[in-house]
């Protein structure tokens, strides 16, 4: 089966928009060009569209989601900060290991595995952090965690909020919910080949970031040439990865001319029938209820089916990939990603299609 048949269902990347992939084919331009600085313009204001902010501070760092997470600590904490983070799976561990190499004193408020934090636990975990951080949707159990509440009680804290796998695919607010740093990935529910990380930071955030971040590549005093005359002088820093910047804006593109709410409605329409497809074929969910993400399925592996020679078959024969569990769930989980282009019925239909076939459910 030709490659350009994979259907990519695994927790990321996805397929990206028709739009994204033909634009990495546009002619290279300089990246102080005058139409490529125009370009990176309006692809800051998307995000800040997408991100629903008016952050001045909202660009595409150059390299992959954990650059954005990176981008986030680095400029916000310092050696000694009490910094509280919500861990319920993969990417909450790893922000406590990427504050700790900041020198923060980690407080992690741990729930477990399928479950989302409690904002309560999080707010009562220190009486003055300079940070509180949780991830949005985590990836590694398909859970979503509220934001709004730790919002509404930060206080004097940061909030700063990993959207890696949420934006674009569930409801995300950042000036409504006061958050004050969020970062996401392109290759989710953005649509787009991985890469880049949409990085938006609040005026107050601005206001106290770290004097001297302990990272020369992702200072964000020194990233003037991304953001421009807004928050400083348009400065050479490094050169801008132009074509996936190019790819990014067209993404962002195809998604808002369907319009935010329609692409999100897409997403819980997909997850609804493909959540309710799977239990139907026996499957039970993994993740807790009410707080499933409809782009990431998280499902226990029934009895009787083997993890890796279906996941193999599926591939094999019908093109399509799922995820495996992480941890102490790998053999035991799979991941079901319906994000971005991929959130389509026809997917959903032939991914439920042939699981019936293979488990010889019809
Ligand atoms: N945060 C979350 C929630 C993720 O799902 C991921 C990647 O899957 C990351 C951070 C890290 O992003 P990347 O793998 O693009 O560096």
């Amino acid at each position: 089966m030709p490659l350009t048949d994979r259907v990519l269902m695994g927790p990321g990347p996805c397929n990206p928009y028709p739009e994204a992939v033909q634009a990495l084919a546009r002619p290279m331009l300089g990246h102080l060009d005058p139409e490529f600085v125009a370009l990176l313009d309006e692809t800051c204001e998307r995000l800040r569209t997408v991100l629903r902010t008016d952050n001045p501070m909202t660009l595409p760092i150059s390299g992959t989601g954990s650059a954005g997470m990176e981008a986030a600590f680095v400029n916000l904490v310092g050696p000694g900060d009490p910094v509280v983070i919500g861990v319920n799976g993969v990417f909450g561990a790893r922000m406590c290991d990427v504050a700790a190499r900041c020198g923060a004193e980690v407080v992690a408020v741990e729930a477990p595995w399928g479950q989302p934090i409690d904002p309560q636990r999080l707010l009562d975990a220190h009486p003055a952090p300079r940070v509180i951080a949780v991830v949005h949707a985590e990836t590694s159990t398909g859970v979503r965690s509220d934001i709004a509440p730790l919002g509404a009680g930060k206080g004097d804290a940061l909030l700063l909020v990993d959207c890696v796998t949420s934006v674009g695919g569930i409801e995300v607010d950042v000036d409504g919910w006061g958050v004050d740093i969020a970062y996401a990935g392109t290759q989710k529910c953005l649509g787009v080949a991985p890469g880049l990380a949409p990085l938006t930071v609040s005026e107050r955030a601005r206001e106290r970031l770290v004097e001297r971040s302990p990272s020369w590549y992702l200072d964000l005093r020194m990233i003037g040439r991304y953001t421009g005359p807004a928050t400083g002088a348009r400065t050479y820093h490094h050169t801008a990865p132009v074509s996936m910047v190019m790819s990014l804006h067209a993404g962002l593109g195809a998604l808002l001319d369907e319009g935010l709410d329609a692409a999100v409605a897409r997403h819980a329409d997909c997850g609804r029938r493909l959540q309710q497809g799977l239990v139907d074929l026996g499957f039970e969910l993994f993740a807790a209820e009410g707080h499933r993400l409809p782009q990431l399925t998280t499902v226990w592996v029934p009895g009787g089916v083997d993890d890796g020679a279906t996941r193999a078959a599926l591939l094999d024969r019908y093109g399509i990939e799922v995820g495996g569990g992480l941890g102490e769930f790998a053999g035991r989980v799979w991941r079901v990603g319906c994000m971005g282009h991929t959130a389509r019925h026809r997917n959903v239909t032939l991914l439920l299609g042939a699981l019936a076939e293979l488990m010889d459910r019809r």
